[in-house]
């Protein structure tokens, strides 16, 4: 059986009208860099770039035109998404999770004016969940949201929020999607609202977190931040419902297509280059590329679910699972192979050539088994939705199985 994907005749046409656009838009020295954060002059290109994909629909193609969406097809989406994956464009690093959760829960104003803002890549937005005691079990979280008159109060602190605006730069999002419990009576997943928090008010304070992976987390205060009533999204006591939706899409429900491996290939090429003749180091690469291999076998299908939309259910736990126990294994059978190089950054003597990527890899595989649920969380919830669990759990409504998106 043949798993490749091709492309259509159509589908080719199109791809040559976005070639040239890129061969216009995107010069030969724009390149993603490395693996952690975008030197700020190459962060003020990519966000200026963002928003011109954004104008003509190809930052978020297959979202509604009414929105700010591209209103196109799957098909049409794979290749934009796919020509900018090929050439490593940079684009402004930040997180699309609220997308689905905004176009399922929001009102049509609230789509209007943050949706719209966030498909257009005008607004930057981050994911403001976790707490310091509340990671795995994030219903315990103790963010407090209090109502004063038409607004929210929100007083709490958060832990491990994604984002950056360039090296060395503050940390600037324009609204932090929040969970904060408001009514601290009621009863479990039903105690908790869905905010979106503006970080340009009195109170919002991000300070960078220095994490094995790299500087792009934060911790966040948020100290009596007065917000209206239009930043809440859904009721005020389905905060949780909202944040399955962002959480399904964070859990690999969405599918990831083409899902290019950057740091597989380079290996791959360096092995190649060793002329690595030993049967071992073939193994070992061998190993490394088959589990890349399933893991885009499995986004394939999640994504081909996900278009058709056909109900989904352990699917992006698993897509998740996978990647997260393959990038360890890899990150072991590239260490196997390249040996102590692999932990050698970009300039040290003796590096693997790699620009750092290699030993970026050695610690993210290990950092990236945490964000959106870590390993054992991942293998709770497959076990909960094939039924071998002590309890049952369905997957939350995302914009494709709720016929939101074209
Ligand atoms: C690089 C990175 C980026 C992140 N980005 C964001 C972000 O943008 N926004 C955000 O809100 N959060 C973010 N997070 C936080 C992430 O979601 C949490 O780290 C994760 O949910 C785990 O929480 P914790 O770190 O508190 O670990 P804990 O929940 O304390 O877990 C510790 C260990 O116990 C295990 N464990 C816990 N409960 C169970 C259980 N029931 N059964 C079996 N084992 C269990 C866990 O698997 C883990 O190994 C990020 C984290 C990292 C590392």
């Amino acid at each position: 059986m043949d798993f490749e994907y091709t492309y259509s005749p159509e589908q080719l046409a199109f791809k040559a009208e976005v070639e040239q656009w890129l061969d216009e838009n995107v010069p030969a020295d724009k390149r993603k860099v490395g693996a952690e954060e975008l030197p700020a002059d190459l962060f003020d290109w990519a966000r200026e770039f963002t928003k011109k994909l954004g104008a003509k629909g190809w930052l978020h193609p297959d979202y509604p035109t009414e929105y700010g969406g591209g209103g196109l097809s799957p098909e049409e989406t794979i290749v934009i998404t796919s020509a900018l994956e090929e050439r490593d464009v940079p684009m402004t690093p930040g997180n699309t999770l609220d997308l689905p959760a905004l176009a399922v829960w929001g009102t049509e104003e609230q789509k209007q004016k943050y949706l719209r803002g966030r498909l257009t890549g005008e607004l930057i937005s981050y994911q403001n969940f976790t707490e310091p005691n509340s990671g795995s079990d994030l219903a315990s979280l103790r963010t407090r949201a209090k109502k004063d008159g038409d607004e929210w109060v929100i007083t709490g602190e958060k832990v491990f929020v994604s984002g950056s605006h360039g090296q060395g730069r503050p940390r600037t999002p324009d609204y932090l999607f929040t969970l904060a419990i408001t009514d601290p009576d009621a009863p479990r997943h039903r105690n908790m609202g869905y905010f979106l928090v503006p970080t340009a008010d009195d109170g919002v304070t991000l300070q960078p977190q220095g994490l094995l992976g790299g500087n792009g987390q934060n911790q966040v205060y948020m100290d009596d931040v007065r917000i209206g009533e239009d930043r809440l999204i859904g009721g005020a006591g389905q905060g949780w419902q909202v944040a399955q939706t962002t959480l399904e899409h964070e859990h690999g429900g969405r599918g990831d297509l083409p899902p290019k491996n950057r740091i597989i290939g380079n290996f791959l090429d360096w092995v190649k280059a060793e002329d690595a003749a030993d049967e071992h180091t073939q193994h070992a690469a061998v190993d490394a590329f088959i589990d890349t291999e399933i893991l885009r076998l499995i986004g394939t299908r999640n994504h081909w679910m996900y278009e058709a939309k056909q109900e989904m259910s352990y699917h992006g736990s698993q897509n998740s699972l996978w990647r997260k126990e393959g990038n360890i294994r890899v990150a072991d059978d590239i260490r196997e192979v390249a040996g102590l190089k692999t932990l050698l950054a970009e300039g040290e003597p003796e590096e693997a050539g790699s620009k750092g990527e290699l030993e970026y890899f050695q610690r993210s595989s290990l950092v990236g088994a945490h964000p959106g649920g870590t390993i054992e969380v991942q293998k709770v919830i497959i076990a909960r939705r094939i039924g071998v669990s002590r309890t049952k759990e369905r997957a939350a409504p995302t914009p494709s199985t709720a016929k939101i998106t074209s």
